[in-house]
């Protein structure tokens, strides 16, 4: 397949303008160094020196679209009344409604969601998917609530920001500690306010309430095809292929079983905030799932008896000399400090910006192949993307569909990207964000502005 990358021709179009801006006005907010805001921003710098794009159309893409900041106020279970700060930014509709996730986490302020909406940006058109990027949240820790105490929240939440949410303008999805229970109060709250039933207002639901076959296990099922497309390009095959994944949730736990039921991999080590497992010749995960289901608190701590699994520590699953290392749990976990210590030959970013700038120059440098998070786990937006559609046509595909679907378009964008990335010799992660951003300046340029008053 080949991707031609355009430049865009701000001369002779209607939005001409776009590049005469006098002077760079700076961001609303500076963003903290080193912040997720901060290295989005820095990445999206290189890639508009790449398309050569003009000054105007940098500021677009470069900030929010539109942003809202609420104060909610909730009666708490003893009758006092409590008080948190809630966010949604809308980062761009140009190619579409804005889609992002929702979380609930007491370090959510601005700028790590407009960083992340600028994400869903990328990523979104990465997978040339009809929509653009949102994120939201509210700066709170759901585990000091009760369940009624997170219901008023979040359908105050919902109330609050539903000015500017709907199936065609801006669509919540789960995110960090949200999960379908919110997104049914959400999508309750809303359709109690506008008269109807409108299903298509979240993703992520209860089956029962519209959502869609196959979510659950769509993020690490699309990282298993990020990772067994990438095997296949460096000439390895899945079967036996040595996998090391960092964090047994729902992200590394799917992908985890998936590579090993249908691929064949031996996956080596698995880790969470509580233990790591390591067994060279593979770890047995039935056992491994029955001690997570059977375990109170869901962790991998106390695993056993001995033989079935070394146990290590995250920094040394992080430096195992495996085939694929698949890093699917937080931010930041591979840096400057640790890079040079990695010995997998391809990393598939599950986790959403788990190895930082410094890490990526240092891997790149090492020939250690690295599939970029948003390439890697969008398979969870792809299958939110067909759980919308079809609750647009209320009419219900098995799971064969979905997978089918979701596989194609996995695919296809891997394809794309890794051609262009040969093409043009750059890293994976510098093709995508370059696919991204030239769609996106695309759509921006071919809508042209709208001028309120016709001017
Ligand atoms: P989760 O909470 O289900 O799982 C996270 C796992 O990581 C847990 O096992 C946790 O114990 C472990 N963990 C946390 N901190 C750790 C640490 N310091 N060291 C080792 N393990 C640690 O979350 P999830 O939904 O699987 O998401 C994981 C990552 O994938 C996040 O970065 C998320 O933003 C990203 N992501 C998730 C989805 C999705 O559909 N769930 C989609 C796109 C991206």
């Amino acid at each position: 397949m080949r991707v031609t990358i355009t430049r865009i021709p701000v001369e002779k179009v209607a939005v001409a303008h776009l590049s005469q801006s006098p002077s760079r006005p700076t961001i609303a907010a500076e963003p903290e160094p080193g912040s997720l805001l901060s290295t989005t921003l820095a990445q999206l710098e290189s890639t508009f020196d790449r398309l050569e794009l003009a000054e105007g159309m940098r500021l677009l893409i470069q900030q929010p679209e539109r942003e809202l900041s609420v104060t909610i106020p909730i009666v708490t279970d003893d009758g006092d009344i409590a008080v948190y700060k809630g966010y949604r930014v809308q980062h761009s509709s140009a190619r579409g409604p804005c889609k992002g996730g929702i979380r609930y986490h007491p370090g959510v302020d601005f700028g790590e969601v407009r960083a992340l909406a600028t994400l869903m940006s990328i990523k979104c058109a990465v997978v040339d998917l009809p929509f653009g990027g949102a994120k939201g949240g509210i700066s709170v820790n759901p585990a000091d609530l009760t369940p009624r105490e997170l219901e008023r929240l979040t359908r105050r939440f919902a109330a609050m920001i539903l000015p500017i949410l709907g199936g065609k303008r801006d669509i919540p999805a789960p995110d960090v500690n949200t999960n379908e229970q919110v997104m049914a109060w959400f999508m309750d709250t809303i359709s109690s306010r506008e008269g109807q039933y409108t299903p298509e207002i979240t993703t992520g639901k209860p089956i029962a309430l519209g959502g869609s076959l196959g979510r659950a296990e769509a993020t690490g099922r699309g990282v298993v095809i990020a990772a067994v497309e990438t095997l296949h390009k460096l000439g390895m095959t899945p079967q036996g292929a040595a996998v090391a994944v960092q964090g047994y949730g729902n992200v590394g736990r799917h992908a985890a079983n998936i590579l090993r039921e249908e691929y064949g991999c031996k996956i080596v080590a698995v880790s969470d905030v509580s233990d790591a497992l390591y067994n060279p010749h593979g770890l047995d995960l039935a056992l491994v799932n029955d001690h997570v289901a059977r375990n109170t608190s869901g962790l991998l701590a106390g695993f056993g008896p001995d033989g079935l699994a070394d146990h290590i520590t995250n920094a040394d699953l992080l430096a195992l000399g495996v085939d694929v290392l698949i890093p699917a749990a937080i931010e930041g976990q591979i840096t400057g400090e640790n890079a040079d210590s990695v010995r997998a030959k391809v990393i598939v970013e599950g986790a959403n910006g788990p190895t930082t700038l410094e890490a990526d120059a240092i891997l790149n440098e090492r020939g250690v192949v690295v599939v970029p998070d948003i390439l890697a786990n969008a398979g969870g937006v792809i299958v939110s993307y067909l759980e919308w559609v079809q609750n647009l046509q209320f009419y219900f595909w098995d799971i064969g569909e979905v997978r089918s679907q979701l596989s194609r378009r996995m695919r296809a964008s891997f394809e794309e990207l890794w051609t262009l990335s040969s093409e043009l010799d750059l890293d994976l992660r510098s093709a995508s964000y370059l696919l991204a951003v030239d769609r996106i300046a695309k759509a921006i340029q071919q809508r042209g502005l709208f001028l309120a008053s016709g001017g």
